[in-house]
């Protein structure tokens, strides 16, 4: 040692590295939990100051920021719909009520139709968010067809419960 100091083995850089890594191995979910509580509470502390550079960074790079946040915004979709088909007991994402799965015509329906006060405090975005955090509970979500959807908004019935009127209009 350049100083004469001499080291005990496990002051050694290699045994510290190994000791370090095998300690984050089995500690992983313990550190993970760890470090998501610093940092919401950093998130918290800083939070004018990271809004600020957000927003400075946004600036500079909206174009690539729009994508991505669009292309987030899909993936956490994805997530929250697989969550609720998994926990339905379906194994693809498509409509409850007609089987629909163009994931594009899909859409997340509040089956006690009080859709619109949540959306009253929070962004659609929110709740999927919350979906995926575990914040919301999952028994009055489905997952519906624009079409089913907007009937069950309008008529407060499915399109298949709708009785036949007006249909083959002869023009
Ligand atoms: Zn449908």
């Amino acid at each position: 040692m350049a100083d004469g100091k001499v080291f005990k083995y496990w002051e050694t850089k290699e045994y510290r590295r190994e000791y370090n890594k095998k300690y984050r191995e089995q500690n992983k979910e313990t550190l993970a939990a760890k470090k998501k509580i610093y940092q919401k509470q950093y998130r918290k502390d800083n939070h004018e100051e990271l809004l600020k550079k957000n927003k400075e960074y946004y600036q500079k790079n909206k174009e690539r920021c729009l994508k991505n946040s669009k292309e987030r915004s899909i993936k956490h979709r994805i997530e929250a719909f697989k969550k609720i088909s998994i926990f339905r007991k379906r194994k693809t994402i498509c409509c409850w009520r007609c089987g629909e799965n163009r994931f594009n015509l899909l859409t997340l329906a509040h089956l006690n139709d009080d859709g619109a006060y949540e959306r009253m405090e929070k962004t659609t975005d929110k709740i999927i968010i919350d979906i995926l955090n575990g914040d919301r509970k999952l028994d009055d979500l489905e997952i519906e067809c624009f079409s089913c959807n907007w009937c069950k908004g309008r008529f407060k019935l499915y399109p298949d419960e709708l009785p036949k009127e007006n249909t083959g209009i002869i023009c």
